[in-house]
Formats: C-alpha cells, sequence, structure tokens
C-alpha cells in the first residue's frame, strides 16, 4: 500500500517519524509532499496512492478524481469542510476525521482568548477578571467540553447549549448548566465560546441579532471556523454596540475592515493556531496513520465520516 501524506503546513518532525514508524510496521510505503504552494503537485502526487493523510488541505473533488486508485482519506483534526464528501462516496473512497486528538490544544487556545481581551491585549488599561463571568459555550463537543471543564477551575459560571446531546447527565458531569435555546445562551454569556462545526445549517448563524443580544461588554471567542458567523451582521454589530468584543482563530474576510472599526475590540490570529501545539501535532498524525492501517488491514470505520451507501450518481 501507498500512502501519501500531503500537507501545505507539515506536521511536527516527531508526528512525521511516528507516521512513518506506523507504515513501515504495517509494511507500508510513504511519500510526504510538504510546504506544497500549487495545487498541480497535490494533483501530480495523488495519482497513485492508496490512502491520503491531509490537515486543512483542500481535498476538491479534482484531487478525488485524480486519485485512481484512493481507499481513504484521513484528515488529521476535528473540522473536515476541506474533504468533498459527496465526491468521496461516489469514488468509494473512505473519509475519515480524528476527532478529540488537538482538542486540548483548542481549549486551551479559547480560554488564553479570553484573557487576552480581559486585559485589553496586553496593553496598559483597567481589564477585568474571569472569575464570576458567565462562560456560554456554543457546541459540547469535544473541544467544548474540555474549555468547559477548565473555564470551571478559573472560576466562570459554565453555561451551554447542544441541541444532539439529549443526557443531561453529560452536562451535570462537568457542573455545567445546559440551556434550552442558542437565544438564551447568548443573552446571558459574558464570554461566548463557540466550537459549533461549519455546516449548512450553522453557516452564517452566529449573527447581528444574537450578538445585541450579549450582555455589557460581552467577547465572542471563535476557534470553529470563520463561515459561521454573518460578517456584515458582525461588523454592524460591533459598529452599534462599543462595548462588544470579538476574537478569533480563523481571520474573517473582512478583518482589515473589523481591525479598524473595532480597534482593540477585535483580533484575529495571522494565521490558524488553534491545533498548533506539538502534542496536537503528534496525537492527530499518529491517529490518521493508525486509522489508514486499521482501515485497509481489518475494515475499521469507527471515524468514518461517509459510511452511508452514496446516493450521490
Ligand atoms: P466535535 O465533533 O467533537 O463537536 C461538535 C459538537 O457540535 C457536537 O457536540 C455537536 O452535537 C455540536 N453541534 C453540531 N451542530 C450543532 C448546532 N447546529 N448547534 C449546536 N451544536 C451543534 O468537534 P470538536 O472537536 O469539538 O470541534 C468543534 C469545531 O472546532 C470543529 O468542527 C472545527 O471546525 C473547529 N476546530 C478548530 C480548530 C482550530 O485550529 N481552531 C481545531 C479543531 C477544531
Amino acid at each position: 500500500m501507498k500512502v501519501l501524506v500531503a500537507t501545505e503546513k507539515p506536521f511536527a518532525k516527531k508526528a512525521v517519524d511516528g507516521i512513518k514508524n506506523i507504515f513501515a510496521e504495517a509494511g507500508y510505503e510513504v511519500v510526504l509532499l510538504e510546504k506544497y504552494t500549487d495545487k498541480a503537485e497535490l494533483l501530480a502526487a495523488v495519482g497513485d496512492v492508496d490512502a491520503l493523510i491531509v490537515r486543512s488541505d483542500k481535498v476538491t473533488k479534482e484531487v478525488i478524481d485524480a486519485a485512481k486508485q484512493l481507499k481513504i482519506v484521513v484528515r488529521a483534526g476535528a473540522g473536515y469542510d476541506n474533504v468533498d464528501l459527496q465526491a468521496a462516496s461516489a469514488n468509494n473512497v473512505a473519509v475519515m476525521n480524528t476527532p478529540g486528538q488537538n482538542s486540548n490544544a483548542v481549549a486551551e487556545l479559547a480560554l488564553a482568548m479570553m484573557i487576552y481581551m480581559s486585559r485589553n491585549q496586553f496593553t496598559p488599561g483597567t481589564g477585568i477578571e474571569l472569575q464570576g463571568k458567565t462562560l456560554g459555550i456554543h457546541a459540547y463537543g469535544n473541544v467544548g467540553r474540555l474549555v468547559g471543564r477548565k473555564a470551571k477551575a478559573l472560576g466562570l459560571n459554565v453555561i451551554a447549549y447542544d441541541p444532539f446531546i439529549t443526557e443531561r447527565v453529560v452536562f451535570d458531569n462537568d457542573g455545567v448548566e445546559p440551556v434550552g435555546s442558542v437565544e438564551e445562551l447568548y443573552a446571558a454569556s459574558d464570554f461566548l465560546s463557540l466550537h459549533i462545526p461549519a455546516t449548512e445549517q450553522t453557516k452564517k448563524s452566529i449573527n447581528y441579532k444574537l450578538l445585541m443580544s450579549m450582555p455589557q461588554g460581552a467577547t465572542l471567542v471563535n476557534t470553529a471556523r470563520k463561515e459561521v458567523i454573518d460578517e456584515d451582521g458582525l461588523k454592524a454589530a460591533l459598529t452599534e454596540r462599543t462595548d462588544l468584543k470579538y476574537i478569533t482563530d480563523i481571520a474573517p474576510d473582512a478583518t482589515s475592515e473589523l481591525a479598524e472599526l473595532a480597534g482593540k475590540r477585535f483580533f484575529a490570529t495571522p494565521k490558524k493556531m488553534g491545533a498548533e501545539t506539538a502534542e496536537a501535532n503528534i496525537n492527530a498524525g499518529l491517529a490518521a496513520a493508525r486509522q489508514i492501517v486499521g482501515y485497509l488491514e481489518r475494515g475499521e470505520n469507527r471515524f468514518q465520516l461517509n459510511k452511508k451507501p452514496c446516493d450521490c450518481k
């Protein structure tokens, strides 16, 4: 079997060594395509591979069609909106992500972002403390839960909304209060930490009305995806409410406009850095390699995202 590791933003060396070891033990060949700048390089490299590991790299229909022997793509990370699931299913290619492997890195960044904004981006002036404030967690998945548990230790009152988690015990175990609607969540949150995936349902769902309902001095923290924000609504809310703040790990399309209109009430990391820790890199990379061997050797498909037969043709 031949595996391509295609990473515009490469894994740490330790992760690459670990990935190579896992495939060497399975008797697989590994090809690295790192820091490529042209899609043509990826199209050429996928031609004869059986498996593909990517990070935020775009696996479009064109890439899948060019990969004639491809059986599986693993996105080393949680969000998989960079992989064309429908095209993969149409070509009988299994798609997996590696949920949970970088959650701690993202959760730590979300909390760091709250402190950064509470202390005027580390510039002189009087800030506020997190203790005693209410943190709303929008989506209580792998990252949301870790943010919830850590925030409790910092003395925050934590509430959460996730319509797909029906067992109350999940929240109770963390001392977190579930609320019944997204409107209720935003209206009560001094800090709002976003962890929803980008789907047809969630795109542009964080809108003017929700933002305007937030308490005085509230901060929206986005370590999820830029697509879930209605940027026109965000611009209007930050213009009308000069107390609102927005910090994001995924630069908005309107970054320069937002920086101009909101000054120190806005910050975007220059490059997505939620999962950029040595630990997350290694965890996600190794998990991707193990999942490929598990699937090709034993048919293990626990993390397969397109299990249902495709009805796309
Ligand atoms: P996850 O799959 O473990 O959890 C997602 C949660 O969202 C689930 O609990 C699900 O029930 C909930 N959900 C889905 N649709 C919802 C909706 N409409 N309203 C409310 N809740 C909804 O994912 P995760 O590991 O917690 O990651 C969350 C998101 O964070 C990912 O989708 C990804 O886009 C993003 N992420 C960013 C980085 C980064 O580097 N900044 C790294 C990892 C993940």
